[in-house]
């Protein structure tokens, strides 16, 4: 996978070596000498991955960093910071700045090819998830802003370990951060991760056995873990694995002696990048359910039905079953408008769909066809039953007038309702809604408050078929 890099770099040479070990792989490199410029290069050219200096007069790594990640815009931009010093305080520092990673110079080519397959994958499906965001917001879906500052504390952590000791000192230092820590002792129980479903996975290597690594790619393997950040703990001597993992698509690692405040910190970047992460396919599937479903009613609206009608007929011409469908329009509806106002003809309109909900079957299929006309969608039904479920609507609205907020009066409500059922093996959704579009202008004609064709005596019952 292909990406731009940005370098930053106050040392010509250093740039000039990173560049060379990146352009040979096929990156595309983007430089820059300091920090204003790094900023004006994020903006500009929009990088897949910053390998950000920590070491720079004037505006040093640490507040560059910060910048990238406190902005909506960027936040999803991976940060590695590269120092010459292995200083742990500056690694922690990093870390809190919203670095993704941090590197030591000279950086080992093995492991900073792995890191940026590992952060470049991460960012391509961040991607993703932001354009469909965006296209929501073509779309006119108004999204509150996603919380660039997170805290990444207070989260579910599943702890994979068989060691008891070890256990205890990470459950404690997680506990200041008060992440709530759950253990699993086996690492052939994959299927309780699964079950748990925390923020993130922290699994520990044990010595001489490959059963953590297995499970960390299970996990990844799995639909529900796919996405989960995993963070291993093991010792340098595992260096090797952890370059493995990263290509198995593990997300972090961190190295024994365990430093609380590197724990701390890797935990929150993982934290924070799920939170992130879940908020982009809540408002993906709150705008999908928006895009298809009526904001007054909550029945699905005209676009889901055509697609769902379309499969509801292919399925049952499959199967040789009959679709019905009703048409219904609600009678002189404007003077409801008119004489109590708009808004108490909206609050009828929702009744009305919640009445027409009530007395369909569960796999029935009600929507909000226009402005005050619904539609029901009945796979596998014959058009006797069909029509006795209309005729039952139509008695039951005209019965049952409609109490409203504001006013004593109780509206009588009724509707004019043209059923169709789908005929023979060609038979297309338009026809069948012309069908019933026609029925119901019929049942105008023929004075309202009625259903076309004329339900028989035992529709109710719902046994004959009608003729014709
Ligand atoms: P008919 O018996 O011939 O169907 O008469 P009608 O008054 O029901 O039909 P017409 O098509 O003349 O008027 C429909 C009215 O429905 C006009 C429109 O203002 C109103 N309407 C459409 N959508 C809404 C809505 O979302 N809320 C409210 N309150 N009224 C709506
Ligand atoms: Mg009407
Ligand atoms: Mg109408």
């Amino acid at each position: 996978m292909s990406a731009r890099i940005l370098i930053v770099d106050d040392t010509p040479s250093s740039i000039k070596m990173l560049a060379a070990k990146l352009s040979n792989e096929y990156y595309e490199v983007l430089t820059a000498g300091d920090g204003p410029a790094a900023l004006e290069a994020v903006e500009r050219d929009a990088p897949d991955i910053v390998l950000l200096d920590v070491m720079m007069p004037g505006m040093d790594g640490f507040e560059v960093c910060r910048r990238i990640k406190g902005s909506p815009q960027n936040t999803h931009i991976p940060v590695v910071m590269v120092t010459a010093l292995g200083n742990n305080e500056d690694r922690v520092k990093g870390l809190e700045a919203g670095a993704d990673d941090f590197l030591t110079k000279p950086v080992d080519d093995t492991t900073l090819f792995a890191r940026i397959r590992s952060l470049v994958r991460l960012k391509h499906m961040l991607e993703q998830w932001r354009l469909r965001g965006a296209t929501s917001e073509k779309l006119g879906f108004v999204t509150e802003a996603i919380d660039v500052l997170d805290s990444g504390t207070g989260a579910d952590i599943v702890l994979v370990d068989d060691s008891t000791i070890q256990r205890e000192q990470i459950i404690q230092f997680l506990g200041a951060d008060n992440d709530r820590v759950t253990v699993i002792d086996d690492y052939e129980a994959s299927g309780k991760v699964v079950d748990l479903g925390g923020d993130v996975v922290v699994i520990s290597l044990s010595t001489d056995s490959d059963a953590p690594l297995r499970m960390a790619s299970r996990l990844r393997s799995l639909d529900p873990t796919r996405q989960v950040p995993i963070l291993l703990i093991g010792d340098p001597e595992d260096q090797d694995l952890f370059i493995k993992a990263l290509e198995l698509g593990i997300n972090d690692y961190i190295m024994r002696p365990l430093d609380e405040l590197e724990l701390l910190a890797r935990v929150r970047t993982q934290v924070r990048r799920k939170r992130y992460q879940d908020r982009l396919h809540e408002d993906f599937f709150q705008h999908l359910s928006m895009a298809l479903t009526d904001s007054l009613t909550g029945l699905h609206n005209r676009r889901y039905l055509s697609t769902h009608l379309d499969s509801v007929m292919e399925r049952m011409r499959e199967s040789e079953k009959p679709v019905s469908l009703l048409m219904i329009d609600v009678d002189h509806f404007k003077q409801i408008n008119d004489t109590y106002g708009h808004s108490v003809g909206d609050e009828v309109l929702n009744e009305i769909g919640q009445r027409i909900l009530r007395n369909i079957r569960g796999f029935d299929l009600a929507a909000r066809y226009g402005g005050e006309e619904f539609t029901v969608v009945m796979p596998d039904t014959p058009i006797e039953v069909a029509l006795g479920v209309a005729d039952r609507l139509c008695e039951k609205m005209a019965n049952e007038p409609i109490s409203v907020s504001g006013s004593k009066d109780k509206i009588v409500v009724t509707l004019s309702i043209g059923v169709s059922v789908s005929q023979g093996f060609d038979e297309t959704a338009e026809n069948l809604l012309k069908q019933a579009d026609d029925f119901m202008y019929q049942a105008k004609k023929e004075g309202r408050n009625q259903v076309i064709p004329t339900p028989p005596k035992s529709a109710k019952g719902a046994v004959e078929a009608l003729p014709g």
